[in-house]
């Protein structure tokens, strides 16, 4: 039977677990996945090599530990410099970001997307600015504090602080930050998200399985608004399709996204 795990800190609210088992299941396939609480971050490939796993997702803290320890580093995870996905392929750790390609499969259902405000710029908004910029749609940056916006800059992205933004017309608008997950809070000034809102179309949320403050003053200004459950399932999905070689269609989808929904 092969092995896979998360590796986070902490681990236990993970629903990943019962996503990817509902997937192998499905398949057929004889794998077990489970939570692994990991301290310290720069053990991960030890641990990862140590305990014989297949492969591996990695959560908050470790996604930058696991990009500096893998031994190859695949596609689009090079520049954002961070990982969720560890193969093991020839005795060598393969490391892979889906939360990228998770995140523009989740707004495919908008339709055809030109300018995006993503607010926040924390790990999350690196690997959604740097997925929207390879698909060449036009992405801009705004977050609460200047200290973050270096990455972008660097990587030619527009990148703003509440200060110096100036409103502008967007499809989308995203929220990157934790502002919502466990408080009530906006992600910007309201004045600021009242206009913007106001001319954009649709909202998208990276918090899951909750309607935040942002999506909730969205859909009073109009915008068709989204979760970001979509966006963990085909980070899941992505994963899945490396632990397993395979191509997961659409049963395989569904049966993933009742294991999330399992309580
Ligand atoms: P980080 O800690 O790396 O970044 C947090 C960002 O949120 C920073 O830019 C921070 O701004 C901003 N922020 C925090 N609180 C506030 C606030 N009250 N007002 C304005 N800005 C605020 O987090 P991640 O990028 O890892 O995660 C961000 C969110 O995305 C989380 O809610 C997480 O749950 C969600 N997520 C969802 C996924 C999914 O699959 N659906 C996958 C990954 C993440 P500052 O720089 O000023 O501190």
């Amino acid at each position: 039977m092969k092995k896979f795990v998360i590796f986070g800190n902490p681990v236990v609210h993970s629903k990943s677990p019962q996503m990817q088992n509902a997937g192998f299941k499905h398949l057929n396939f004889d794998a077990n996945y489970e939570k692994f609480h990991l301290e310290n971050g720069e053990t991960i490939k030890d641990e990862f090599l140590k305990n014989r796993f297949s492969g591996a997702n990695i959560t908050v803290p470790h996604k930058e530990f696991a990009f500096k320890n893998a031994d190859i580093v695949k596609g689009i995870a090079q520049k954002i410099e961070a990982v969720n996905t560890y193969i093991l392929e020839d005795n060598k750790v393969i490391a892979y970001n889906t939360d990228a390609p998770g995140f523009l499969k989740a707004i495919e259902s908008f339709g055809n997307i030109k300018n995006v405000l993503l607010l926040g710029a924390g790990g999350t908004a690196k690997a959604i600015a740097l997925a929207l910029a390879e698909k060449n749609i036009d992405v801009t940056v705004l977050n609460r504090s200047k200290e973050k916006l270096e990455f972008f800059k660097n990587t030619n992205i527009k990148a703003f602080s509440f200060e110096d933004f100036k409103i502008n017309n967007f499809d989308l608008v995203v929220n990157s930050t934790s502002a919502g997950l466990k408080d009530d809070f906006l992600p910007a000034p309201k004045e600021i998200l009242d206009e913007v809102l106001k001319n954009s179309s649709f909202a998208f949320d990276c918090i899951y399985g909750k309607i935040t403050p942002f999506l909730d003053l969205a859909k009073s200004l109009d915008n068709e608004i989204k979760d970001g459950e979509d966006m963990l399932l085909y980070q899941g999905v992505l994963a899945f399709e490396l632990f397993t070689n395979t191509k997961a269609d659409n049963m395989v989808i569904e049966a993933m996204r009742r294991g999330l929904k399992e309580e």
